[in-house]
């Protein structure tokens, strides 16, 4: 770490600003969101202070005169942007009577440099690489930002009306800070993020003893709660938001086989982690102890995260999960996931429904050919319905049998679709006749099954007829 940030008060005195154009402008407006007093010397003779609020402009001092002799007394910084030559003369100047500056773009000619910043009111956050690439620390903000909820600068400004109040009723350090944490985590803490300020306020104002509220945070006394949590086909950047912001506030994650390594890798460092899932040749512990473990973690007060591949309600016995959690009285919510059938489509550009051609979508199962024998082919046989089949490899044969008894046509377009959104994803199409070669040309799974007209759209369906196409040509003119 080369610069420590710090947060600079830039209400005691002025800010000299020196440059011109677009720049300068970017530092007025930084400069005025921060209340701060500019006097702005302009290095192209123009005072450009257009798209500043007249409040901000108020701010603004134009300068005229030489800054390289102007008058430092009280200035509490220089920022030099698109200033030129004259940039490196002021950081000279500044040097020499140890006032902090920066010059845009020129690390050597500055002793601070600007943050890329998440500013939410009073919550503000500062990301720096120490000048070595503003893009990599303009990713980090945005993942910051998704990550934070909208309102978490109301939460610090409503804490901070409270926080001498509390003060006075709990003097004790220890207990104080318990009380905020509940605060915070608590019910009092989600009402304000949802925007009922109001209404934390009045729950705040009836806590009868600050001290006593505060105790009941005790380890082992919290409110423990169960998220179940959508982890999609694979690719993180394609959890949700408020998924990755459970992942982060956990204690514990009791995950799925399918989950895959990068998604664990988002989990808060000091969670647990356990597997709960079936392994590749092993039974899973089976439904009714995952049940207990999630209630009893629940229950010690911890944040236990379900995590599922794809989304807990598409055929991941999310529902049963739930219905044991409600049953047993412990406090849960469930986060949506992108299901493998989606991943699939988005990112082998199968549409799902498209007009005239297809116009309903099922999801089924078919884990075992005796499954796929359980399934009512014949409500399956209209040709405008897509058929996403789960857990469909090795059931490929009795899929393909029951569609074609039901009378679709051995021509209709299918795909398989393995390890979706993953770096080693892998796709096979061509026609229902085929099914079983097509998915011996998988390379292991999980995979999916895509079935109608629609595949003809995908991706890997327009590449192989390109392929076919060419592949005639050559042979023509050879
Ligand atoms: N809840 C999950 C489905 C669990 S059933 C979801 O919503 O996606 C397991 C089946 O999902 C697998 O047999 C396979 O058919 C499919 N599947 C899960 N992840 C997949 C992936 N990354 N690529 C292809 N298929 C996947």
């Amino acid at each position: 770490m080369r610069f420590l940030p710090v947060f600079l008060d830039l209400q005691t005195g002025p800010v000299l600003l020196v440059g011109a154009g677009d720049l300068a402008r970017a530092k007025l407006r930084l400069l005025a969101a921060a209340g701060a007093r500019i006097r702005y010397f302009s290095t192209d003779g123009h005072h450009d202070v257009s798209g500043l609020s007249a409040d901000d402009a108020a701010r603004i001092e134009l300068a005229q005169g030489d800054p390289l002799t102007s008058d430092l007394n009280s200035v509490v910084a220089i920022l030099c942007a698109g200033a030129g030559d004259i940039g490196v003369a002021m950081s000279a100047r500044a040097k020499a009577v140890g006032l902090p500056v920066n010059v845009m773009d020129d690390l050597a000619h500055s002793t601070f440099i600007f943050p890329a910043i998440v500013d939410r009111g009073d919550v503000v956050v500062a990301v720096g690489t120490g000048g070595a690439s503003p893009v990599v620390a303009r990713r980090v903000r945005e993942r910051i930002e998704a990550v934070l909820p909208a309102r978490i600068g109301d939460l610090a400004t409503f804490i901070g009306r409270w926080r001498k109040t509390i003060h006075g009723r709990i003097p004790e350090f220890a207990l104080r800070r318990r009380f905020w944490e509940r605060v915070v985590d608590g019910p009092i803490g989600a009402l304000v993020l949802a925007g009922r300020s109001d209404e934390a306020e009045a729950a705040l104002r009836n806590i009868p003893d600050a001290s006593a509220f505060a105790g009941a945070l005790a380890p082992g006394t919290a409110e423990g709660r169960v998220t179940l949590v959508g982890a999609g086909p694979g690719d993180p950047d394609l959890l949700t938001i408020k998924a990755l912001r459970a992942l982060q506030d956990a204690d514990v994650v009791f995950y799925d086989e399918l989950v895959s390594p990068e998604i664990l890798d988002r989990v808060r460092r000091d969670a647990s982690r356990v597997p709960v899932g079936r392994r590749v040749g092993k039974p899973g512990i089976g439904q009714d102890a995952i049940n207990r473990l999630l209630i009893e973690s629940a229950r010690s007060g911890q944040r236990a995260v379900r995590l599922k591949g794809g989304d807990g309600f598409v055929f991941g016995r999310g529902g049963e999960e739930i219905e044991a959690l409600r049953a047993a009285g412990v406090a849960y919510s469930v986060v949506p996931g992108i299901t493998a059938g989606l991943g699939a489509a988005a990112q082998f550009e199968v549409p799902l429904t498209f007009r005239h051609e297809a116009l309903r979508i099922t999801f089924l199962t078919a884990h075992k050919a005796r499954d796929a024998e359980a399934v009512d082919w014949s409500t399956l046989t209209d040709e405008k319905m897509t058929v996403v089949v789960y857990m469909g490899m090795t059931a490929a044969p009795s899929v393909r049998s029951g569609l074609l008894a039901a009378g679709r046509s051995p021509q209709t377009p299918v795909g398989v679709f393995a390890r979706v959104t993953r770096p080693d994803a892998q796709a096979a199409v061509g026609i229902l006749r085929d099914l079983p070669d097509l998915v011996e040309k998988i390379d292991g799974g999980p995979a999916i099954l895509i079935i109608g007209d629609v595949v003809a759209h995908s991706a890997p369906w327009r590449e192989a007829n390109l392929n076919s196409v060419l592949s005639k040509l050559l042979e023509t003119a050879a």
